[in-house]
């Protein structure tokens, strides 16, 4: 098994910050390991403004804000990127497997990071009725569709959930002509940031049905129709308050979910609830010499917020190396 001093896991933000935060902490040998073919994580797709006001003073899109980093782990010659390689195994002794093209790769680490983001809760992990037909989509899934691949999920779509995925696709859909019919929130207010609910609803005169929740979906192949009900403080449905909405396309937006599988898979101690790891200070895990960070380790709202606490991982795992030594 080769040995390496520093593994990280995810060439997302926060893969790469404490790829570079590690270096410059004095690690001298780092393998990313990225499943993709590209660095950047969810910043690929994510093309509208928004990011760097934090970090870099200046707004930027998401794939601009990854650049900057991509650029700086190219650059660095102790830090050694393996794309599409996708990491399947992690021990408690800090072994790691990934599978790559037509290779099954076993690697010993001093030090491990995971960066490994988060993944979208689906429409099955909330309870929402009716037919099961086509059409209905995670938010982030229609976010690749439409930024990465060019396809245009429907003509007229509802959102559920107003969190900042589910505001940034109602604006994205209504500039590519989709007619955008409602975005439906269960809470008295919308999830996302106040920028988000202003340039992305308001802006685009969408129309934002706060205390309701969807009902049924409904459609035999595709989607024909959502039901939605104004509820009461305890989430419950107002009598006499169902309304209809004709759509072809719904998208489901109710959150993420950290991707902490490798974590688990090495024994550490997790939070069952929010699936992130338990430990009593950021980054780190119950497993001394494995950290977390990024979206795997909480759920982020701004990149900014995500590199600046993921260079404090890679300096984490720096000292953690040097007190190996
Ligand atoms: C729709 C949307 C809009 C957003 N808008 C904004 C905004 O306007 N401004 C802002 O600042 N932030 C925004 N964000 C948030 C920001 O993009 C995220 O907080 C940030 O990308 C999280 O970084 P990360 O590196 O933790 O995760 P990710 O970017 O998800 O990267 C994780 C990486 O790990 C890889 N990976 C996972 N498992 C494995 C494995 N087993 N083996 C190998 N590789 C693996 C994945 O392929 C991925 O590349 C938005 C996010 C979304 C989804």
């Amino acid at each position: 098994m080769k040995e390496r001093e520093l593994v990280i896991v995810g060439g997302g933000p926060a893969g790469m910050a404490a790829a570079l935060a590690a270096r410059a902490a004095g690690v001298e040998d780092v393998l990313l390991l990225e499943r993709d073919q590209y660095l950047g994580g969810i910043l690929n797709q994510c093309i509208h403004p928004g990011f760097g006001l934090h970090h870099f003073k200046e707004e930027l899109t998401g794939p601009e804000y990854a650049d900057r980093f991509i650029r700086q782990v190219k650059e660095d010659p102790g830090i050694e990127v393996s794309l599409r390689s996708f990491t399947v195994k992690l021990t408690k002794d800090k072994e790691l497997s990934y599978l790559r093209p037509g290779a099954f790769e076993e690697v010993k680490a001093g030090a491990v990071i995971l960066a490994t983001g988060c993944r979208e809760r689906t429409r099955e992990m909330i309870p929402i009725p009716g037919t099961r037909p086509a059409g209905v989509y995670p938010a982030g899934l229609a976010q690749k569709m439409v930024n990465l691949e060019g396809w245009l999920p429907g003509k007229r779509a509802v959102i559920i959930g107003s969190g900042d995925i589910g505001l940034i696709m109602a604006r994205r859909l209504a500039l590519e002509g989709i007619a955008v019919k409602a975005v439906i929130e269960i809470q008295g207010a919308s999830r996302g940031l106040v920028r988000n609910v202003v340039q992305c609803l308001e802006d685009f005169a969408i129309p934002l049905y706060l205390r309701h929740r969807v009902r049924a979906i409904r459609g035999r192949d595709r989607v024909e129709s959502v039901e939605i009900a104004r509820v009461d403080g305890d989430l419950k449905d107002i009598p006499g308050t169902d309304l209809e909405i004709a759509c072809d396309t719904v998208l489901v937006s109710v959150g993420l979910i950290p991707e902490n599988e490798l974590l688990e898979m090495a024994g550490a101690e997790m939070d069952r609830r929010s699936n992130t790891p338990i430990a009593p200070e950021i980054n780190r895990t119950s497993i001394p010499g494995i950290f977390a960070c990024g979206n795997a380790c909480k759920v982020y709202d701004l990149a900014d917020w995500v590199t600046r606490d993921s260079e404090l991982a890679g300096k984490m795992a720096a000292d953690y190396l040097g007190s190996l030594a």
